[in-house]
């Protein structure tokens, strides 16, 4: 089973635009520049590219470059260029984050401000030490670092977290701490339960314990995945959320930071990934199924995007 992406070039065109009316459906493909597209990477970019489509809506990229020592201007280029020869168009200037820092240090200052952030000395180590405990085993920690989605390695077993109510502690600073992170039952006492929508998986409850008091910035990067994604969704007007089932947990955190901060919910579409033939997900270590290694043996875009409709990489025409 999968998808059918049908060709991006086929489409009804009216100079250059869907001649359907423009709905305010927006989605976006948000890739890490620190290796070159895969065959998973089309898979998540037609998904989002057929969600915005189908409803006449708008399809961005965003390039989620805040991990400044593993992102590359060159590995960013391959990936427009990739995406393009796919057949994708999207609505132009792209975002970049690593050009909008102030974004996300206005956010965390929010936080600060509600109570709801702590500094925390732990490292991975002492992290790893304290949460040996295998039926904790979350499907984001399995995460492959490569794609620089989720910092949280384990969940955070909350040796920082202070016991006094948020008015009595001191000012959070980043230059001792080696992270700052949410405090998430404070918060959820600040919200009240909250719920969001997903469009395979019907409504949720949000549960951010699931993945506890993840890290909202760090003395080395002034924001992180969870915070930097959730405010860029909102200040993108993004309003179909599409991605792996692998983040389906840290939705529960992003709707909490939502709530936080005054930003719009969108709808989510957590869909399967792709694996290869033995059911594993798809990586940048699957050089072989690299787009711009298939372009060169001689696949045509529209070969790769039935392949990329498939569930497992090994339904390669
Ligand atoms: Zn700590």
């Amino acid at each position: 089973m999968g998808y059918r992406f049908p060709s991006p070039i086929a489409r009804d065109r009216t100079n250059g635009k869907p001649s359907r009316p423009m709905s305010s459906v927006i989605t976006r493909f948000a890739p890490s520049p620190t290796g070159p597209l895969h065959l998973g990477h089309a898979h998540a970019a037609l998904f989002a590219w057929q969600a915005a489509c189908d409803q006449g809506g708008r399809f961005l990229v965003r390039i989620e470059n805040i991990d400044r020592q593993r992102c590359r201007p060159a590995f960013e280029s391959e990936i427009l260029e990739d995406l393009a020869w796919l057949g994708l168009d999207w609505v132009r200037p792209i975002r970049r984050q690593s050009e909008h820092f102030s974004d996300y240090q206005s956010a965390l200052d929010q936080l600060i401000a509600l109570g709801v952030v702590y500094p925390c000395r732990c490292s991975r180590k002492d992290i790893a030490a304290a949460t040996r405990a295998p039926h904790l085993e979350f499907e984001s920690r399995k995460r492959d670092r490569d794609d620089n989605q989720g910092d949280e390695g384990l969940p955070y077993p909350g040796t920082c977290r202070p016991s006094a109510p948020s008015s009595s502690r001191p000012p959070v600073a980043l230059d001792a701490p080696l992270a700052l992170r949410l405090d998430v039952a404070r918060a959820l006492a600040l919200t009240g339960p909250l719920v969001w929508f997903d469009r395979a998986a019907g409504c949720q409850q949000a549960t951010p314990e699931r993945l506890g008091d993840v890290v909202l910035a760090r003395k080395d990067s002034p924001t992180s995945y969870h915070l930097s994604f959730t405010v860029d969704d909102a200040l993108q007007g993004v309003t179909l959320v599409t991605r792996g089932t692998d983040l389906f947990h840290a939705t529960h955190t992003h709707r909490l930071l939502q709530a936080l901060l005054s930003l719009p919910t969108p709808e989510y579409h957590h869909h399967p990934l792709l694996t290869d033939a033995q059911g594993r997900r798809l990586s940048k270590r699957d050089g072989a199924l690299a787009l711009r290694t298939l372009r060169e043996t001689g696949y045509t875009p529209a070969m790769v995007r039935a392949a990329a409709s498939m569930l497992v990489a090994s339904g390669l025409p």
